[in-house]
């Protein structure tokens, strides 16, 4: 019986406007080499200074992760040559961390730190060439502790990391673009023995490549361990055409970074003030809320999570919910039809306000929910008042008990053979002179008063 175990490392880049060090502007697919400066092109003498707003994201992770923020945090350089970083080190945090010590989703973080982002080099035929845009950018690493035990619990981390990250708008999340990169370390090990081996399989950038890679590297750790084989530390790199991991580096090639701390910046001193300010103006977090969605609303802990893929989504649903004072139908509402139409249509635009309002006519009686779900396909597109499309259109039930007495009153005189039928015990009758009913209603007879009248009138 075999054991797996995963840490995940996660770099996710900061929304600030400008660089970590420099005033440059973070800006993806400006033209090549056009948001640089001497610092972030690593000119001898230029000086770094650290961007306040950076730090003031990182805090909110830190916060919003449940981490211990340390007062006192050190820039060290982390020095290795390449091509896409000028000053032959990059600027990071080492044995002095932002923060350490949270959990998000049950999987403890080890720590999460602040670094500058390398340039690109892009390749063209035989030559390459630097881009140093993105040599600056502000990053979070994000290092959680190896409790991750498959590739389903790893993406749920994952996914739950995502949502903070973007609710409370540290990073826009986007994995495509890089603003959201993942490294996979793992191992396996016996039921009962200790941990195994680990190797790192490095940049995973997307969901269903971080399920892949993991599960691919599970089963070669696998193989190899049965067949008497023994697991190197090294790090991978994923091919999503393969579907495999292959060996980029062993541990032997590993780098000395030498990380020393860095004498151009001091010590980043954070008061306590300054972090409860930030903790202040956090939003609420989407863990918080699937735990009130299902205490508060009673909702099932899958519809809680469908509501809160998005803040967007959640806040329009919590919009709904208090208006209509209806939660249930409210979140029934948002995650078939509202989830549907921004799918089909690409938006919605009918306001939190205006579902309410479509929720409220049903809950009085005024629509039926065949005509509310006729009303909301239309107003999705338009955002026009419910209530304008069901005077326009004439679709409110009509729920007043006279009107329908009346009407069945003919019914019954019209109909004196159904009737009889009906009262000598043919009770399958009754679909026809209900039909009939609502006939004489042109539709728009409350059908549950339209039943319980006819019902009443025709003796039981
Ligand atoms: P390093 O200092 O070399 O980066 P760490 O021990 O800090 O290595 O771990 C880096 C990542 O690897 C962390 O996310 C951690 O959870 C994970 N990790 C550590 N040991 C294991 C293991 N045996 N199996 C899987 N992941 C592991
Ligand atoms: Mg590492
Ligand atoms: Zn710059």
């Amino acid at each position: 019986m075999w054991n797996a175990v995963i840490g995940l490392e996660v770099h996710a880049r900061l929304q600030t406007r400008t660089k970590i060090f420099c005033g440059c502007a973070v800006s993806f697919g400006a033209p090549p080499n056009t948001q640089v400066c001497p610092t972030c092109l690593g000119y001898p003498g230029a000086l770094p200074v650290l961007n306040r707003e950076a730090v003031e994201l990182a805090i909110r992770m830190a916060i919003a992760t449940g981490c211990t923020i340390h007062h006192r945090s050190i820039f060290a350089r982390k020095n290795y040559f390449y091509p896409d970083l000028p000053k032959g080190y990059q600027i990071s945090q080492f044995d002095e961390p932002l923060a350490t010590g949270g959990s998000v989703n049950g999987i403890r973080i080890r720590r999460i730190h602040m670094e500058e982002d390398a340039g690109k080099l892009i390749h063209h035929g035989d030559a390459s060439h630097v881009d140093l845009n993105r040599a600056g950018t502000p990053l979070i690493e994000i290092v959680s502790e190896p409790d991750i035990r498959s590739a389903a619990e790893a993406d749920a981390y994952l996914t739950r990391l995502r949502q903070t990250l973007m609710y409370a708008g540290v990073c826009d999340g986007n994995m495509e673009e890089g603003s959201l990169r993942c490294d996979a370390n793992v191992s396996v090990h016996r039921e009962g023995e200790p941990l195994g081996t680990r190797t790192e399989v490095k940049n995973v950038n997307s969901f269903r490549f971080l399920r892949a890679a993991i599960d691919f590297e599970i089963a070669r750790q696998i193989q190899v361990l049965e067949a008497g084989g023994t697991i190197v530390q090294e790090t991978r790199l994923f091919d999503p055409n393969s579907g495999e991991t292959r060996v980029m580096r062993s541990k032997e090639e590993a780098h000395d970074y030498r990380y020393f701390p860095d004498p151009d910046l001091l010590p980043l001193e954070i008061e306590e003030e300054w972090i409860d300010d930030v903790r202040t103006a956090l939003p609420e977090l989407p863990a918080a809320r699937v735990a009130r969605y299902q205490n508060e609303h009673g909702l099932s802990a899958t519809d809680a999570e469908i509501l809160v893929t998005s803040r967007e989504i959640a806040e329009y649903f919590d919009a709904a919910a208090a208006a209509s004072g209806n939660a249930r139908a409210a979140a029934n509402w948002v995650r078939n039809d509202v989830l549907r139409i921004q799918n089909e249509r690409g938006a919605c635009r009918l306001s939190a306000e205006g579902l309410a309002q479509l929720i409220r006519l049903i809950d009085a009686g005024t629509i039926g929910s065949k005509a509310a779900k006729e009303i909301f396909d239309e107003i999705a597109t338009t955002g026009e008042d419910p209530r304008a499309v069901v005077e326009r259109k004439g679709l409110a039930q009509v729920s007043d008990p006279a009107v329908i007495r009346e009407a069945a009153a003919k019914v019954i005189e019209r109909n004196t053979t159904q009737v009889e039928q009906y009262r000598a015990g043919k009770t399958q009758i009754f679909g026809f002179l209900v039909g009939q009913l609502m006939k004489e209603t042109r539709g728009k007879a409350n059908a549950e008063m339209a039943n319980a009248i006819l019902k009443e009138m025709l003796g039981g």
